[in-house]
């Protein structure tokens, strides 16, 4: 079986950097993984792919390849046979892993802490006129006793012998297309690369605690049920000297009884009596501030909203300026008269009946459409 230059495979010349012929054997795994590439030579091309880089990428056995050419590797056992691709997964997660850089996720390098979000529950008053508050949130913080060593104060904190120190550990594995080297976090020390042979009273040798952390928020006037403010670098602590995470206060606000809102206008209903929406009045309205004077114009009908500029809610972060109150007027039927009450309603039906209600209005009203319905003008 005429086998091809390893070198011809890669692409590359036979001076080649190692980091041009892991370029190159980058590109053409990618371009040759069964995942991917679906022809039926795909399989064999990246074997031959694999094969090559397998030797050329360890000193050892490309200076012997360099000297002895094939020969070098035949009692190297390569593979082949039944594909098992099993252990494409590892192959992946070795060269494309963490991103796609290649590069690989260090456990000893700073991360940022985690964010962490509470929900504030807040009356509708306090959204409306915004208020100084105190929350308290549980946060995770460096042990006090130990200073974050995690060892008893006094004791020492020696290397960890699973890894040496390393804080990970290669685990290899023999697939078909060769040796698969995996790093994972050493299991002894979570990564660490330290051991701790008496750990800190205090906090079990974990190097944190758990403190009830006071934090002052400003919620802002106006703030909307679900809006939420971020609160920089007060989430959990961040690993191996990062920085923290932020917190997040998500704002539950409480229904109001008399008041519906709907982004920045508010809307409410206000019961009067026949008389006031005949005659026409001026009544008290309340608004979140205190009463208002409102005019109802005579022949007001049921259902009419009237609009109070300017007294709605806040609008966050937007200087004062608010959306407005819309106020819906009910006409209320009564349900108990006096004798004299009624005596009165029945001369006043005597006296106007269907004409007081239709007397010198231009539009066609209620009333209109109605008799001609029951006239039968369909
Ligand atoms: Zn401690
Ligand atoms: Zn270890």
């Amino acid at each position: 079986m005429s086998k091809r230059d390893y070198y011809e495979v890669l692409g590359v010349a036979k001076s080649a950097s190692e980091d041009e012929i892991k370029k190159a054997y980058r590109k053409l795994a990618r371009q040759y993984h069964p995942d991917v590439n679906k022809e039926p030579d795909a399989v064999e091309k990246f074997k031959e792919v694999k094969e090559a880089y397998d030797v050329v990428s360890d000193p050892q056995k490309r200076a012997q390849y360099d000297q002895f050419g094939h020969a070098a590797g035949q009692q190297g056992g390569f593979g082949g046979g039944g594909a098992d691709f099993g252990g494409f997964g590892d192959i992946f997660d070795m060269f494309f892993g963490g991103g796609g850089g290649g590069g690989r996720r260090n456990p000893n390098a700073p991360r940022q802490g985690n964010d962490l979000q509470y929900t504030m529950s807040i009356s509708f008053k306090d959204a409306y006129f915004g208020k100084e508050d105190e929350i308290e949130i549980p946060k995770e913080t460096t042990c006090s006793k130990c200073d974050g060593s995690g060892a008893e104060p006094g004791t020492k904190v020696e290397t960890c012998p699973t890894c040496n120190g390393a804080g990970q550990q290669d685990v290899v594995q023999n697939t078909p297309f060769g040796r698969v080297v995996n790093r994972r976090p050493c299991p002894s020390c979570k990564g660490k690369g330290k051991f701790v042979p008496t750990k800190c009273s205090k906090c079990q040798g974990s190097g944190k605690e758990t403190i009830r952390r006071k934090i002052r928020i400003n919620i802002p006037a106006g703030v909307d049920d679900g809006m939420q403010m971020r609160i920089s670098g007060e989430g959990e602590l961040g690993v191996n000297g990062g920085p923290p995470g932020d917190l997040y206060v998500v704002f539950r606000v409480k229904r109001h009884d008399f008041f519906e809102r709907d982004e920045d206008n508010l809307f409410c209903q206000i019961p009067i009596t026949f008389a006031q929406a005949a005659l026409g009045d001026e009544i008290e309205v309340p608004t979140m501030e205190g009463k208002v004077k409102m005019k109802i114009p005579a022949g007001t009908q049921t259902g009419k909203t009237f609009r109070l500029r300017g007294h709605g809610m806040p609008r966050v972060n937007r200087g004062g300026a608010k959306g407005d109150q819309h106020v819906k007027v009910t006409v209320v039927t009564p349900t108990k008269l006096s004798d004299r009450q009624k005596e009165l309603l029945r001369e006043f039906a005597e006296l106007g009946g269907e004409e007081t209600h239709a007397a010198g209005s231009a539009e066609k009203t209620l009333w209109d459409r109605f008799k001609n319905m029951m006239r039968g003008d369909v």
